[in-house]
């Protein structure tokens, strides 16, 4: 009776550590088919159920959290006043007031960029801004949805310092956001430069941190192989662990988002022996939502919720609420 007991609480234990059941992002909201991280997109996402919204965070001139990728406006999706697409560079968030960001429409991604070719389902809405942090909780709250989860990533780079606060500031923005929201049990804060993440651990322990990790390209930010220390992963040295789940679980991590490719299932299995949950970003195709379900990862982050939700339910798994919502 006890050892019945004690295996129950440990399933306990493992499904509230872990969240229940698998873990569907919606990417940006739902950027294949609605303006990225705008009002819009995150109720199309609720519209077609996901356990969990995926959003990126920059920090305007006079302390807005605003819902936005880049730390400098990008002009393959930001038109100004006058209505044309704007120069790049475009301004960095950071030089901007909330005020002068709401002159900017993020409603359309601008014709003929590779951009545009990589999202060619996406449905123009011109007139959309770029919503604020607290916006997108009190969308969710009239939505009636009170399970949906928020994966707040910290947009910043330690190759770029002067673009945005400094991680110690930024993260303690993201803290105090989440916490006036009363949100903390139901989001994560993830990024690339995991100093962030470090600061959210020390700060604020009830939120699980995620890791992500690129291994190959420009965008690195591991550098196995490269003799230089990478200047994202708060100090931890791939040398010294051999494998990034062995990094993320000595930075005290909760999750692994890897870049889909890097995953193995072999990968996979050394990360959750470790205790860390595992996520794939970006998947769109579904041939390949399949080969990582099969790959037994906890989660994807989609630009294509909806057709990583019809997989699911071909597959028979467990399906979050769609709670329809007008923008
Ligand atoms: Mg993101």
């Amino acid at each position: 009776m006890f050892m019945r007991r004690l295996t129950l609480f440990a399933v306990l234990l493992a499904a509230s550590l872990h969240g229940h059941g698998f873990d569907l992002q919606g990417h940006r909201g739902a950027r294949g088919l609605t303006p990225e991280n705008t009002l819009p997109s995150f109720a199309q996402a609720l519209g077609i159920g996901v356990t969990t919204l995926e959003l990126d965070i920059a920090i305007t001139k006079d302390g807005v959290l605003v819902v936005t990728h880049d730390r400098a406006l990008n002009p393959d999706i930001t038109r100004g006043p006058d209505g044309s697409f704007i120069a790049a560079p475009g301004p960095l968030v950071s030089s901007l007031t909330y005020a002068e960001l709401g002159r900017y429409d993020v409603g359309r991604i601008q014709p003929g960029t590779a951009y545009a070719r990589q999202f060619d389902k996406q449905k123009a809405l011109d007139g959309t801004r770029i919503p604020r942090l607290a916006e997108l909780f009190a969308l969710v709250r009239k939505s009636g949805n009170e399970k949906v989860r928020f994966a707040i990533e910290t947009k910043l780079s330690p190759l770029a310092p002067q673009d945005t606060l400094a991680p110690e500031a930024f993260a303690r923005a993201v803290i105090a956001a989440i916490r006036e929201a009363g949100m903390a049990s139901r989001s994560s804060v993830l990024s690339f430069d995991w100093r962030t993440l470090v600061v959210i651990q020390r700060e604020a322990p009830e939120i699980p941190t995620v890791y992500l990790s690129i291994q190959r390209g420009a965008s690195d930010n591991i550098g196995a192989g490269i003799a230089e220390d990478s200047p994202w992963t708060a100090g931890l040295r791939y040398r010294d662990y051999g494998s990034v789940p062995k990094m993320i679980k000595a930075a005290g991590g909760h999750t692994w988002s890897a870049f889909h490719l890097d995953l193995t299932a072999e990968k996979v299995r050394e990360a959750q022996a470790l205790g860390l949950q595992v996520l794939a970003w970006t998947v769109n195709e579904p041939a390949r939502m399949a080969a990582l379900l099969d790959m037994g990862v906890d989660g994807i982050v989609s630009d294509r919720p909806d057709l990583l939700r019809e997989e699911m339910k071909r597959r028979g798994m467990a399906l979050p609420a769609a709670t329809p919502v007008a923008p």
